[in-house]
């Protein structure tokens, strides 16, 4: 499977995902990453990663990905990950500086669930918190935007214009859930951070296909398509980008039961590694 790229709507996603052999994320705006997977050079392309869980086929790459940035770039990395990371990942970066007698440019930032950084002009980054067997964090990419207050709709431009150098505020705040990435999660997650049904863009990880890993699913912490199609009538987002399957299963398998168990959110589903003529 190669990576795959998405336009959903401004947001452009590219990633590559399989479990147990690695995951990453690129999306634009703002330019982050979500997971690093073994080093990808489209990750190495990010100064914010953001790290959900510290499982090596999600986090091997951290090194990887300092070193070429540090190197090659020149330029400095943030990585966000749930404070309960950041000690044994500084260790492995340390030691891996150490192997290459170089002194990587980055910065770790622990994070709780609900805690927030910026990552750009009007964009934000959300933690919210998943279910996972280890540490694990889920982050949501939050726009903050103005809006024009009810009262002076219709307005003429100039005639607002001179209302805001009269100091009156004519716009209201507001934000909106852009994309939400859940990194490994069991079904814990859709109680914990039930927002996740509301996102316009969620990419949620989808491992086990078959009746025979059901449990598997429960003691992993991983999403079985069973917990997905318990919960079909949630699912209120724009796109949804299902990955992390299984090398158990194939993609073709995955969109079957997509269109015969989901249909009313078929046509929202996005797969990894589906080119446009397996679509359909
Ligand atoms: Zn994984
Ligand atoms: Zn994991």
């Amino acid at each position: 499977m190669k990576p795959t790229t998405l336009q959903l709507g401004h947001l452009r996603l590219q990633g590559f995902s399989q479990a147990g052999i690695e995951t990453w994320f690129r999306v634009h705006p703002p330019g982050l990453a979500f997971e690093a997977g073994h080093g990808a050079p489209q990750v190495a392309g990010a100064s914010d990663l953001f790290l959900p869980h510290g499982h090596l086929d999600h986090a091997l790459g951290v090194p990887y990905v300092l070193s070429q940035r540090t190197r090659h770039q020149g330029k400095g990395t943030r990585i966000v990950c749930p404070s309960d990371v950041v000690e044994p990942l500084d260790g492995m970066i340390r030691a891996t500086g150490a192997l290459e007698r170089t002194e990587y440019d980055y910065q770790i930032v622990g994070v709780a669930p609900g805690e927030r950084v910026a990552v750009a002009r009007d964009f934000e980054v959300e933690s919210f918190a998943t279910d996972h067997v280890v540490p694990s964090l889920g982050y949501h990419l939050v726009h903050r935007k103005h809006r024009l207050k009810e009262a002076y709709r219709g307005r003429p431009g100039p005639e607002l214009a001179r209302l805001r150098s009269e100091g009156v505020v004519t716009e209201d705040p507001v934000e909106e859930l852009l994309l939400s990435y859940c990194g490994d999660t069991g079904a814990g997650v859709f109680d914990l951070e039930p927002r996740v049904f509301e996102t316009q863009v969620l990419l949620l990880e989808c491992t086990f296909l078959d009746a025979s890993k059901r449990d598997s699913a429960a003691r992993y912490k991983h999403l079985h398509f069973e917990d997905l199609a318990a919960r079909a009538e949630r699912f209120e987002n724009r796109a949804l980008v299902l990955h992390h399957l299984s090398r158990r299963h194939r993609v073709a398998d995955l969109r079957r039961l997509v269109d015969e168990r989901l249909p009313g959110l078929a046509p929202r589903v996005h797969l990894l590694g589906e080119s446009d003529e397996e679509k359909r």
